[in-house]
């Protein structure tokens, strides 16, 4: 055992939530994440999570990856094991951390002693290092207030551990510490987006997408199956109710005027959303709209899309800039997916002059005619689901 992971916590001070099932539900998602990677301990002392490998088979490279994307770690750090001793403690540090210590002006060395039959106190060990260190590297001066690199030296029940100053995590809150929603996933580039930045907010998520086959292919579906996937290193695993949307589509293009048909879709996809979310405890929808992006996405045609469901919608991309969304979509590495270029079902019918401003009763008169129910009930007992 030569390395372990230590990731440090964050928005511990969490008005209503406790500390305690903060790092339960992080524990538990941190575990998953492990899955396949080998046997690790996992435990929590003061803020920090440590991950050990329990045997050299371990991929460490891997978790260290997988750590980097868990919701509710703001900081992370790899650390190198040694004898627990101070100048093998010394030896470690000269050797694991040669790189920050040549390049950095100012330091210290911090210590953490979980073992407490160690020979000397934490004060004493720091001194001790510290003070072998600034003699070693003459680029280095002590700074115990402002420091640009703290060396951190923990000792524990079985070995030493040294490292440095950590890597950003994925921020957030651990995911299922804020409940369920379901998300609307299209093959966009908004709508992925949107499901991580709800996700990081601590919501686990079910995935709901619209299929129209034969109107979009088998591959637009895939693509939308893989963008989910993408989403897993992130969210954990995902289910995605694959919504048959065929039926509901050609007969709002017979009986609906064509300049209300986008609207009156996407009522339905409202509707049949929230008869998912009903099922799996969700208490609200995620959408990847953005006011002013396209027709159905004015602030009057969100009311009367969202004027059919009692849940709330949530809308995270609502006020960002295109290029925002594209920097976060990159980020998380949907972006190259999102764009291949496969048709979805908001663009099968898409009439020519969508009614940017509908009017008031001109939607609900143009749905009178429809057997809502059936069609909404219809299209949930066709469900497919996928689990990625
Ligand atoms: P995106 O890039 O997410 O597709 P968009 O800018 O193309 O968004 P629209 O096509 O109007 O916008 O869709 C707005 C939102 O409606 C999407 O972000 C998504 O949440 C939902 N949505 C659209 N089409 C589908 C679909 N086929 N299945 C599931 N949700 C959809
Ligand atoms: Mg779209």
């Amino acid at each position: 055992m030569n390395e372990m992971i230590l990731l440090k916590l964050g928005e511990l001070v969490l008005k209503g939530l406790n500390r305690r099932s903060f790092e339960d539900k992080l524990q538990a998602n941190i575990h998953r994440r492990l899955n396949g990677l080998g046997q690790f301990r996992v435990y929590t002392r003061q803020s920090t999570t440590y991950v050990e490998p329990m045997d050299p088979s371990c991929d460490m490279d891997g978790a260290w990856e997988a750590m980097k994307k868990v919701f509710g770690v703001v900081g992370l750090s790899r650390a190198r094991a040694c004898e627990k001793d101070k100048d093998a403690i010394l030896a470690a540090c000269r050797e694991y951390l040669d790189g920050p210590l040549s390049s950095a002006r100012t330091f210290k060395v911090e210590t953490k002693r979980a073992d407490k039959t160690f020979p000397m106190t934490s004060i004493q060990l720091s001194q001790y290092v510290g003070g072998e260190l600034d003699e070693f590297y003459p680029n280095l001066q002590v700074d115990v207030h402002h420091p640009e690199l703290t060396v951190y030296v923990e000792i524990r029940d079985y070995a030493a551990f040294v490292h440095a100053d950590p890597e950003p995590g994925a921020g957030g809150l651990p995911v299922g510490i804020n409940g369920r929603a379901v998300a609307l996933l299209s093959g966009g580039i908004d709508s992925p987006v949107a499901s991580y930045m709800i996700a990081k907010r601590g919501v686990a998520l079910e995935m709901v997408h619209f299929f129209s086959y034969p109107y979009t292919s088998p591959e637009a579906k895939d693509k939308v199956l893989e963008l989910a996937r993408l989403l897993t290193p992130w969210c954990g695993h995902l289910t995605v109710h694959v919504v048959p949307f065929t039926a509901i589509q050609e007969e709002l293009r017979r009986s609906c005027p064509e300049e209300l048909f986008t609207i009156i879709m996407r009522r339905f996809m409202m509707r049949i959303s929230q008869a998912v979310a009903k099922r799996c405890g969700a208490k609200a929808l995620v959408t990847g709209e953005c006011l002013g992006q396209v027709a159905s996405q004015t602030m009057e045609a969100m009311a009367v899309t969202g004027s059919v469901v009692e849940l709330p919608i949530l809308r995270p991309c609502v006020g960002m800039d295109k290029e925002e969304i594209v920097q976060v979509s990159r980020k998380i590495g949907t972006y190259d997916t999102s764009i291949l270029p496969y048709e979805d079902c908001c663009t099968v019918f898409t009439p020519r002059h969508p009614r940017l401003r509908p009017l008031p009763g001109e939607v609900e008169l143009a749905e009178s005619k429809l057997d809502i129910e059936s069609m909404v009930r219809q299209a949930v007992e066709g469900i497919e689901r996928v689990r990625v």
